[in-house]
């Protein structure tokens, strides 16, 4: 069998269970290999009966010492039931709607067991084990397993048998996309020896070095890719905005003093626009930590020298937003500000093409219909990203060369620490607001209980009395949106049916058109809707200073970063704000919530988020626009990382376009994960 042949030929696979492993992305035998195990299950340990302990998990090997005996329970729950014997002692095993197992347990005469063994009435009793005959090679028992991140309709046996079928029967070889010079000098053994390694492991250690190989590979393209990116860029030189001093102008029309902290990040800025060598900086500043008019600020400056600026927000709701704030804050100057979103009417559209292209607009705002194709920009030398986590390398490439010759800014609430970005991006400079404009006082957040629903509600009424308003977030239905957005409807008719019937309650999700969705969040924003039922599509940027009172649903669902994001929504004003967690209990849920309640800030909660969830999921590296890992762990794979890049600028060195032969694998690779970047790319 070769590599490129569908897993449909392999034994045991036909169409229905191919289309299961067709939701893990597997379609190839290529495909199955090199899907990894995420960790081992240790079913090695075999014990004599008379020296089990009371609630270990082990093997034990006897032989039957009693009739197998099946029978209905009441409940309608078939019980097949017998008693093992290995000389040393008897115990008991039994298991529910398992009755295929009697058979099993006539095809031979001794057998391994694995399962939880429970002292129960004189005797070891094992509930549901795992079974298999003494004969031949054991598959299930007595050794460790590998264990696979899993789909719906897939069972772990399922995936390791065939994952263990492909091995055997694959009769040509993968090929490496590791050089052999590479692959030499960090000790990794060849890639087959590694593939049964990593899927047949005969210990820990053979795993573990299997595993760091390919983690090394992950790393590996990761860092390839961002350096051809990070060399690409180089050659880009920008416009340099040489009146900054101008913007001392603009911070006078404002209403409010800027904090010490938004005023050293300006300054950065300004020292970077006016060179001609491209910004590339990043802004970190927490939820409501003022962001937006940082921007404006170096927006202000480009367009006072005639240049244009471009914000690019991740939402329509943000964009519009964004755009509402920019015209009125420049259009006392006189710069007129241009939207474009992908919800906008074709005439919109072309309207606003026109004033982009032809420059009648110097501030231009959208979502990442900015970049495609055919929108022209007249002159633009800033382009900035909102909430930069959203987007793609990909996309700010795409921007960024459009116009050519622009200062890029990102801006982002989700930190990243320190130590990756450095790795991560380089030569990315970083700066951080860390200062809440004056007057912001803490959310105060609780974790409530079903029980205080009532009261909750009620809180919410009060708050409403007094003038405020609130967002309700709906719980996430993982996998679907329209599940997420069919709850939240439900939930919000509930509400407006039973009670709060007297107030104005909208429900806003993400299967709204573009329209209707702007003309809740305008109603919102003006005060006419009270309650704003939500999913998270409210979660980033969203700014209504006057609602202070947001209450989520099933928080357990939502990871950290995600609520604090979330929860930034509110205590934009003077006002005292407040947030009601409601979450199904559970120790991490528990804990998760303790550490919402307890802090504010978006840096510490970010640590935690990565204790408690692991870096792959915290991180979701996804979030900053560079392909998934999906082996390698960028909390405890430091070494790897910096020897992955190492080994990547050494190979770039000697072969800065990759087209050795030897390095062909490679290349098809860092393609494959961070498609065409750019026109004249290598990576084209
Ligand atoms: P974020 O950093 O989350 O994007 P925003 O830019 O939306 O925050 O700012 C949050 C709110 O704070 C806005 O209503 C903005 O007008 C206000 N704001 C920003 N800077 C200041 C400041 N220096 N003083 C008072 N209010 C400010
Ligand atoms: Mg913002």
């Amino acid at each position: 069998m070769k590599p490129e042949t569908s897993i449909q030929y392999l034994k045991g696979i036909g169409e229905a269970r191919a289309k299961a492993f067709s939701r893990l992305g597997i379609s190839t035998v290529r495909d199955l290999l090199l899907h990894f195990p995420r960790t081992l299950e240790d079913r090695s340990e075999i014990k004599t009966i008379s020296d089990l302990m009371d609630g270990e998990t082990v093997c034990v090997r006897g032989q039957l010492a009693s009739d197998v005996r099946s029978y209905r329970a009441r409940g309608r729950k078939s019980i097949t039931q017998a008693r093992i014997s290995d000389g040393s002692s008897l115990m008991k095993v039994s298991w529910f709607n398992a009755p295929y197992i009697a058979k099993t347990l006539q095809s031979g005469s001794e057998f391994t067991f694995y399962g939880k063994a429970v002292y129960k009435g004189n005797f070891f009793e094992m509930t549901n084990p795992v079974v298999e005959p003494l004969t031949g090679q054991n598959k299930k028992t007595g050794r460790i397993l590998p264990v696979y991140p899993a789909t719906s309709g897939l069972s772990q046996d399922q995936i390791r048998n065939a994952a263990a079928t492909a091995l055997m029967e694959l009769d040509s070889p993968l090929s490496d996309i590791l050089p052999e010079s590479i692959r030499k000098a960090y000790g990794f053994k060849t890639l087959m020896e590694s593939l049964v390694d990593i899927h047949a492991p005969k210990s820990y250690e053979a795993f573990e070095a299997a595993r760091c190989r390919f983690a090394f590979e992950e790393l590996l393209v990761l860092q390839t890719g961002i350096r051809i990116i990070g060399d690409e860029r180089k050659g880009f030189s920008a416009t340099p905005i040489k009146n900054v001093k101008c913007i001392q102008d603009f911070a006078k029309s404002l209403p409010y003093e800027l904090t010490s902290a938004q005023k050293r990040v300006i300054n950065s800025i300004c020292t970077d626009i006016q060179k001609n060598v491209p910004m590339n900086r990043l802004v970190q500043g927490d939820v409501g930590s003022g962001k937006t008019i940082v921007a404006a600020a170096a927006m202000y400056a480009a367009a006072n020298s005639g240049y244009q600026a471009v914000l690019m927000a991740p939402t329509e709701i943000l964009a519009v937003q964004h755009y509402r704030n920019l015209s009125k804050l420049f259009s006392p100057f006189g710069f007129e500000t241009a939207m474009l979103c992908g919800g906008m009417s074709a005439p919109e559209k072309r309207e606003a093409k026109k004033k982009i292209k032809d420059g009648t607009a110097r501030i231009i705002v959208g979502t990442h219909a900015l970049i495609s194709d055919d929108t022209l920009f007249k002159n633009a030398a800033l382009v900035i990203t909102d909430e930069q986590h959203r987007f793609g390398v990909r996309q700010r490439l795409a921007l960024t060369e459009k116009g050519i010759n622009a200062h890029t800014l990102v801006m982002t609430a989700t930190p990243i620490p320190r130590t990756l970005s450095l790795i991560l991006y380089g030569d990315l400079d970083v700066s951080v607001i860390d200062e809440l404009p004056p007057g912001r006082k803490p959310i105060e957040t609780y974790s409530v209980g079903e029980r205080k629903r009532k009261s909750a509600y009620e809180f919410v009424r009060k708050n409403i009395k007094d003038g405020r308003q609130a967002y309700i977030v709906c719980p996430l239905i993982e996998e679907s949106e329209v599940l997420t957005a069919k709850a939240a409807v439900e939930y919000a008719e509930n509400l407006k049916k039973n009670i709060f019937p007297d107030l104005s309650v909208e429900v806003m999700h993400g299967k709204l058109k573009a329209p209707e969705r702007q003309e809740i969040m305008t109603r919102f924003s003006k005060g006419e809707i009270n309650i704003l039922v939500s999913t998270t599509v409210i979660e980033v940027g969203v700014d209504v200073p006057n609602a202070t009172v947001m209450l989520i649903e099933n928080a357990e669902r939502f990871g950290l970063s995600q609520l604090h994001q979330l929860r930034g929504r509110i205590g934009r004003s003077s006002h005292d704000s407040y947030c009601l967690l409601f979450s199904q209990g559970g120790r991490i849920a528990d804990e998760r919530m303790k550490i919402m309640c307890e802090t504010n800030d978006g840096f510490k909660i970010s640590e935690k988020d990565l204790e408690l969830r692991g870096p792959g999921e915290f991180f979701g590296i996804r979030q900053h626009g560079l392909p998934e890992l999906k082996i390698a762990n960028l909390s405890t794979d430091m070494q790897l990382l910096a020897d992955a890049k190492k080994a990547a600028e050494d190979l770039l060195r000697l072969d800065p376009t990759l087209t050795s032969p030897m390095n062909s694998g490679l290349l098809n690779r860092v393609r494959e994960k961070f498609l065409e970047v750019s026109e004249n790319g290598i990576l084209n």
